[in-house]
C-alpha cells in the first residue's frame, strides 16, 4: 500500500493508491491548488492521478480546496454524517476576500451512508471502512484501512483527551475495535 503526505502549511493531507490512481484524504486553504499541485509534483505525481477527495471534516484546512478539486474532474466522497456542515465553511469565509473560497455544491458528490463505505471502497480497490468519529468536531469521519491503517484527521490523540472529553473517548474506542498499528493524523507525524 503506496500512501504518500502531500501535505503543506502543517496540515498533512495523503493521497493513497487506489484502482487506476489515488484516493486524497483532506485538501488544504482556498486558493492554494498551485502549492499542493508542486507539492504533488514534488513526490512524483500530479493531480490527474487524484480520482477521489475525503475530507475528514469540513474545517478550512482540511477541506478549503473541495469545490476546486472537484472543478478538476475529482470525485468527492460526501458520508452522510457531514452532509450538514458544508455551510458552516461557506459562513467562515463569508466577507473574508483574502480567501478565494468556492463554495461546494453537493449534488454532484457521491453521497455515501457510513454504514455502506466499506462496499465503495472495495469498488475503488480498497479494503477498510469510513467511520464516524465525532470529538474535535461532529463531522468528523475516520478512514480505516484493514491494513491496519487509520486517518484519523483533527481527533484530538486518546493520551491528551481529558477524561470529561467522552465523545473523544468513544471516537478512539471505536476506532481500537479495529486493529490499527499506524495512525495518519491531519497534523503532526
Ligand atoms: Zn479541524
Amino acid at each position: 500500500m503506496n500512501i504518500i503526505n502531500v501535505g503543506y502549511q502543517s496540515t498533512n493531507y495523503y493521497a493513497i493508491d487506489i484502482k487506476g490512481g489515488k484516493l486524497l484524504v483532506d485538501c488544504g486553504w482556498p486558493g492554494t491548488l498551485p502549492q499542493f499541485s508542486g507539492e504533488l509534483k514534488r513526490k512524483g505525481n500530479s493531480i490527474q492521478d487524484i480520482k477521489y477527495l475525503l475530507v475528514t471534516h469540513f474545517h478550512p484546512d482540511h477541506a478549503g480546496l473541495t469545490q476546486e478539486l472537484k472543478n478538476l474532474g475529482i470525485k468527492h466522497i460526501l458520508p452522510d454524517v457531514q452532509i450538514d456542515f458544508i455551510p458552516q465553511m461557506t459562513e467562515f469565509f463569508a466577507g473574508k476576500k483574502n480567501y478565494p473560497y468556492v463554495p461546494i455544491s453537493t449534488n454532484d458528490s457521491i453521497h455515501l451512508q457510513v454504514g455502506e463505505s466499506r462496499k465503495f471502497l472495495a469498488g475503488i480497490g480498497l479494503q477498510g471502512e469510513i467511520i464516524h468519529t465525532p470529538g474535535h468536531s461532529d463531522d468528523s469521519v475516520t478512514l480505516i484501512l484493514d491494513e491496519g491503517f487509520a486517518f484519523t484527521g483533527d481527533l484530538h490523540p486518546w493520551y491528551v483527551a481529558a477524561e470529561e472529553d467522552v465523545v473523544t473517548r468513544a471516537s478512539w474506542d471505536t476506532i481500537q475495535r479495529h486493529k490499527i498499528k499506524t495512525i495518519f493524523p491531519g497534523h503532526g507525524k
